[in-house]
Parts: structure tokens; sequence; C-alpha cells
């Protein structure tokens, strides 16, 4: 009998088009796992998916953050590209700690380089201050 340890087998969807392929993944255990084959594939993308899957997981994020000054206590947000999922956490910690001065305009960066990943927390609502949306008293 070999020594050699055999490769686990991973499934799960690709959700990269609506096919829903169901793909499994042979992974080596290694620390970071490594991918020796995907099968159940109907195009290339899926194996790209299931390589980053597996091998370096990336999320995005749309969250809220809060607004001081302004018509609304919230803005939305989301991050301007995919980040590791490893880093998720942090992100979300700075997301939570921040406010913003009102007005909010969607495209404003309110967070540069969250948990050190790089990316930008932008807005995604327009929150305008306050003020411009008084009581009229006639
Ligand atoms: S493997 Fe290709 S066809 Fe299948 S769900 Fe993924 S992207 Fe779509």
């Amino acid at each position: 009998m070999s020594g050699a340890r055999l490769p686990s087998h991973l499934k799960f969807l690709c959700v990269v088009c609506p096919n829903g392929c169901d793909l499994v993944v042979a992974v080596e255990g290694t620390s970071p796992p490594k991918v020796l084959e995907v099968t159940g594939h109907r195009c290339p993308r899926g194996v790209d998916y299931a390589v980053s899957e597996v091998e370096r997981p990336l999320r995005s994020i749309a969250s809220s953050v809060r607004v001081r000054g302004g018509e609304m206590s919230l803005a939305s947000v989301r991050t301007d590209r995919p980040i590791p999922l490893e880093s998720v956490f942090g992100v979300m910690e700075e997301i939570r700690r921040c406010v913003a001065e009102a007005p909010v305009r969607i495209g404003d960066v309110l967070l540069e380089n969250p948990a050190g990943t790089g990316c930008r927390i932008l807005a995604t609502r327009n929150v305008e201050h306050l003020e411009k949306r008084g009581c009229q008293r006639g």
C-alpha cells in the first residue's frame, strides 16, 4: 500500500453564470489547498472559479456606514473590488467604526485600504445634508 495521500473531493455550484454547473473539485489538502482536477464544468470559467474558490477565495462586501448630519443616518456602501475571504471580518469591523459626514455622494470613497486589503469602500447612495431638507416655514 502506498503512503500517498488521496485527494479529497469538494462539490459546489459554479455561480459565474445561470447554468449553475455542479463542480467536483479534487483538492490536495496542503495549506493552502491546491486544486488537482475540476470536473462538471461546461466551460473554462468553471475551472477558474473552482481554483479561485479553493486556493484564494474572494468576496465583495455590501454594507452601510453611519452618516453624521445627514437626512438619513446610514449610507449604503460596497467594496470596489473583491477582497480575500479571510479579510472580510476586519473590513466589516472598520466599516462598523466608520462615520461619514453628510453630504455623501455615490462614488465617494469613505474608507481607504481597510484591514490592509488595498480596496476602497465606496458610497452607493446619496445622503444629503440635513439642513438642505429642513422644514420650510411659511
Ligand atoms: S462552468 Fe461555465 S457554464 Fe457552468 S456555471 Fe460556470 S461559467 Fe456557467
